[in-house]
């Protein structure tokens, strides 16, 4: 019976990007010197193609368009082992600092660039740092809109830079029933939502911890849940940029060198898939999910009491 129960499929993702392009190290790595930077991210990914294909695991690559435009045969080499290629953006521009134009335009241009690079539909979104919350649910609507038929956007948890605790934990109906939002895979503890999705938490707690997690969802709760982690968490010999807050180093640089043993060990506890057919009854039909008040456009009072 609890074997039946393990065999719950779960989604793996991977967000691709280099190192110097994640949100916090805004401040040090100016866009501008983007090009004159060493990339990483193509041999990172690699490896990681590799060990998938070590662990017969099928995954999500939510890719930037930067990085898919220097790297076109990595893309192909995703669609061609059968992951599903998926959009993180143009260039790791956090959706709450565009406007609504701006970012429609980069969610049209990096859907119809990876479209042309992979030569395959796109249509799945993830928003650099889950940066959709409750002060832009209008890029839901704009995500439908581009044709994108799923986002995983929203973290629904505290977090100094990014969440919207008061978002339902799984799939909901966004933009009038026309997308399936998939929050970040998070479990109630002590009455805060935690994320055992993947990211800093990951490397942070006990492995144990994560697949504890894990399973409570699975079979507690009888949801799948979906994993994400980025190319440079297995790369403990990246360079590391001069003048990074304390905060930052520990966030960024913590437990990188366990991270491919826990990664490993987590392809062979659990059963995975590419977010498409892990929820691919709520992708099919979004407007038949959980629709949460603020996601109708009706959040008006909903903002104010969440506004602490
Ligand atoms: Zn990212």
């Amino acid at each position: 019976m609890s074997e039946q129960l393990d065999t719950r499929l779960n989604a793996m993702t991977v967000d691709v990007e280099d190192y110097f392009q994640v949100s916090a190290f805004e401040p040090h790595i100016r866009r501008v010197d983007w090009d004159t930077t060493p990339l990483r991210v193509q041999a990172n990914v690699e490896r990681i193609l590799d060990l998938f294909a070590e662990h017969d695991v099928k995954a999500t690559f939510f890719t930037l368009g930067w990085v898919a435009q220097r790297h076109p045969g990595m893309v192909q080499r995703i669609v061609a082992e059968g992951h599903e290629l998926a959009s993180h953006g143009w260039e790791h521009i956090r959706a709450n600092t565009q406007r609504p134009t701006e970012f429609a335009d980069d969610i049209g241009r990096t859907k119809a660039f990876l479209e042309d690079v992979g030569g395959v539909a796109v249509q799945g979104y993830r928003a650099a740092s889950y940066s959709i919350g409750r002060d832009n649910l209008w890029a839901l609507d704009a995500l439908a809109d581009a044709g994108y038929r799923y986002s995983s956007s929203i973290a629904p948890l505290r977090h100094d830079l990014y969440g919207m605790p008061e978002a339902p934990r799984f799939a909901f109906a966004a933009a009038s029933g026309r997308l399936a939002e998939i929050p970040v895979t998070t479990l109630p503890l002590a009455g805060r939502n935690i994320n055992c999705g993947g990211g800093g938490w990951f490397r942070l707690f006990p492995y144990a911890f994560s697949r504890w997690a894990l399973r409570r969802i699975n079979e507690r709760e009888q949801q799948s849940a979906h994993f994400y982690f980025h190319p440079w968490e297995i790369d403990p010999q990246q360079p590391r940029p001069v003048g990074l807050t304390a905060r930052t180093r520990f966030r960024h640089y913590l437990n990188l060198k366990r991270m491919q043993p826990r990664l490993q060990q987590l392809l062979v506890d659990f059963r995975w898939d590419r977010m498409d057919r892990v929820f691919a009854e709520a992708i099919a039909a979004p407007a038949g999910l959980q629709q949460p008040a603020f996601a109708a456009g009706q959040f008006d009072g909903l903002g104010g009491s969440a506004g602490a």
